[in-house]
């Protein structure tokens, strides 16, 4: 499908795609390109690329499609720096979780004949680093591409069926719907699990000890989402503002309901909110986005250290 696949940033995203269009056999050439020398040795030594480019200029040359995989802030330095070296016909795409921020920053070095169609894989792990990829990350996920109007039909179908055999469905969408769907399904939920965890944090030690003993009651499923990539999730919430605040004035405005609810303890309301939030969980299940096995399918009956 692609004679030179080059990828600008090799953590999590970069190395699972290296990973999932091996097992597709679609690229001929994997060119490695990061910011850092021992993030690139350790790719190395992974053996994820066929060339490694410090000097991500290097790594476009002759690229037939380019992703970068990079954290959102990083784009400007980036764009500037392979701008000159995209080769004309080439796709320029990306991985960022936030759309409308990438779009602004690439256009205008964009060069005539180079076809940007920006994307986002609705997967990942609190892992990162080059790894931290896998081959599965993106089977059954979702993956959004939003091209702009004038985009090139070819392209976007071609990277479609890129993502496709990487074992992904694939959705366009225009960029601010991308940004304010995931600032309620990603980004605030990101922030509620920082913040959960930030309180228990600032817990005098006596109390914060047992928090951690006792996690397994629902704690600790937030501290999966909020062991994610510092550097990332800054970037997604400096450059997603508005559509954050708009889902999280929304939530701050739902969880006073829920506040005054416990407070003049209205079973009613609490049992009626919680039987809506159970119906989605469901609809997750059936649309292939979750499993169904209990709590996530952990194990249970062994000795785990819970004490
Ligand atoms: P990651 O595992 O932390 O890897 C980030 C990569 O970007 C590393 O190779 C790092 O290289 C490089 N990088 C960091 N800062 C850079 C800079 N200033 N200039 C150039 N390269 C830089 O991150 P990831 O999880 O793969 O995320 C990559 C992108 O995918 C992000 O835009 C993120 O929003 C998006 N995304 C992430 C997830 C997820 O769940 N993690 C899901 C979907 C989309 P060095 O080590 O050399 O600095």
């Amino acid at each position: 499908m692609f004679a030179r696949l080059a990828l600008i940033g090799i953590g999590l995203i970069g190395s699972s795609i290296v990973h999932a269009a091996r097992r597709a056999g679609i690229v001929d050439h994997f060119a490695i390109s990061t910011r850092r020398a021992e993030t690139l040795a350790e790719a190395e030594a992974l053996g994820l690329g066929d060339s490694y480019h410090l000097d991500a200029a290097a790594a476009v040359e002759n690229a037939d499609l380019v992703i970068i995989c990079a954290p959102v802030l990083a784009y400007q330095a980036i764009i500037e720096r392979i701008a000159p070296a995209l080769m004309p016909g080439a796709i320029l795409s990306d991985a960022g979780s936030v759309k409308a921020h990438v779009v602004e920053v690439i256009r205008p070095h964009l060069p005539e004949g180079v076809h940007f169609v920006p994307g986002h894989p609705i997967a990942g792990t609190e892992h990162s680093g080059p790894s931290a990829g896998f081959a599965t990350l993106f089977d059954r996920r979702w993956c959004i591409l939003t091209p702009e109007p004038n985009a090139d039909p070819a392209a976007v179908k071609k990277l479609s069926a890129f993502w496709r055999a990487l074992g992904s469905h694939v959705e366009i969408m225009e960029p601010d719907h991308h940004d304010l769907v995931l600032a309620i399904t990603s980004h605030v939920p990101h922030l509620i699990a920082y913040n959960i965890v930030g309180t228990v944090a600032d817990l005098e030690h006596d109390t914060k000890s047992e928090v951690i003993k006792f996690s397994a009651s629902g704690f600790r499923d937030f501290t999966r989402i909020a062991a994610s990539d510092p550097v990332m999730w800054r970037d997604v919430f400096l450059t997603n503002r508005d559509a954050v605040l708009e889902m999280l004035g929304r939530f701050t405005e739902d969880l006073s309901v829920l506040q005054r609810a416990v407070r003049s303890g209205d079973g009613k309301k609490l049992e009626e909110m919680f039987t809506r939030t159970r119906t989605i969980r469901r609809s997750i299940i059936d649309a292939g986005q979750e499993t169904a096995a209990a709590d996530f399918g952990r194990p249970h009956g062994k000795p785990d250290g819970a004490g």
